[in-house]
């Protein structure tokens, strides 16, 4: 095949020819730590905590792999230069980790895979979503239907390039309200993660739409993507699907990144 030729299969993280993951880098990525997906700490089994839960909320997350070394590369190699296979690598790699009794808690609730979209010019630009070929290889090896059901209406920016800064009456806000420079570069850092966060807020906001409603309508859904960052995305998602009846909501996300 052209593409194996332009981009021969190597081990994401030793390089070692004819596997994307060999047995020895596979052992040795290390897991994310489970956090409820709603305020970010630590949560077992990724389970949202009671506090934290809301009608339109995300009811729990799977994050597999912790986001860096071999790992990171393996997700830039997912979205650049694609070759199927290397998808249900990932699939493969991945429902090793998940614990048992996740796997029979999606089962027996017969839950149904849906991916994270890509706007449709950017889909088309790479020629496939990597969430979606994911997702039906998770489909595939959980037992589960895959159902395609969100598209997204809104070309937003990558969230995590979003940039913010203090507007100089801010800063002069925080100046006259603190005395110390350590005060104040603290009071800086918390304003701008605020604006950060509402900003990324008001980008994600409205970006999907939900196609087949009875394929959602009362239904269990796991929604699936290549990393978990900020969460702003599948939150959304999240929000989307309840809205039009989901009654409850999973994440799944091949790695986590960020705290
Ligand atoms: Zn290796
Ligand atoms: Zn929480």
């Amino acid at each position: 095949m052209l593409l194996e030729f332009l981009f021969p299969k190597t081990c994401v993280g030793c390089g070692k020819l004819g596997v994307y993951f060999c047995p020895s880098c596979s052992q040795r990525f290390s897991l994310a730590s489970p956090i409820c997906p709603m305020c970010g700490s630590g949560s077992i089994g990724g389970i949202t905590h009671v506090r934290c839960r809301r009608p339109l909320g995300i009811d729990g997350l799977v994050a597999l792999f912790a986001y860096r070394e071999g790992i990171q590369v393996a997700v830039k190699r997912l979205k650049y230069r694609f070759v199927r296979e290397m998808g249900e690598a990932f699939v493969d790699l991945a429902h090793k980790r998940i614990e048992s009794s996740v796997v029979s808690y999606f089962q027996r609730d017969s839950f149904r895979v849906v991916p994270v979209p890509l706007f449709r010019t950017r889909e088309r630009r790479r020629g496939y979503n990597q969430a979606a070929v994911l997702g039906e290889f998770f489909a595939l090896r959980l037992g589960l239907d895959f159902a395609p059901v969100l598209a997204r209406v809104k070309n937003t920016q990558a969230l995590a390039e979003l940039q913010v800064r203090l507007s100089s009456n801010e800063e002069k806000a925080i100046e006259e309200k603190y005395l110390s420079l350590a005060q104040r570069r603290v009071a800086q850092w918390k304003l701008l993660a605020e604006k950060k966060s509402r900003l990324r807020a008001d980008e994600i906001r409205g970006a999907f739409k939900v196609s087949e409603k009875f394929k959602v309508q009362n239904a269990k859904l796991l929604l699936v993507d290549d990393v978990w960052t900020s969460g702003g995305t599948m939150l959304e998602c999240a929000k989307t699907l309840k809205r039009t009846g989901a009654s409850r909501v999973w994440g799944l996300a091949f790695s986590r990144g960020g705290r």
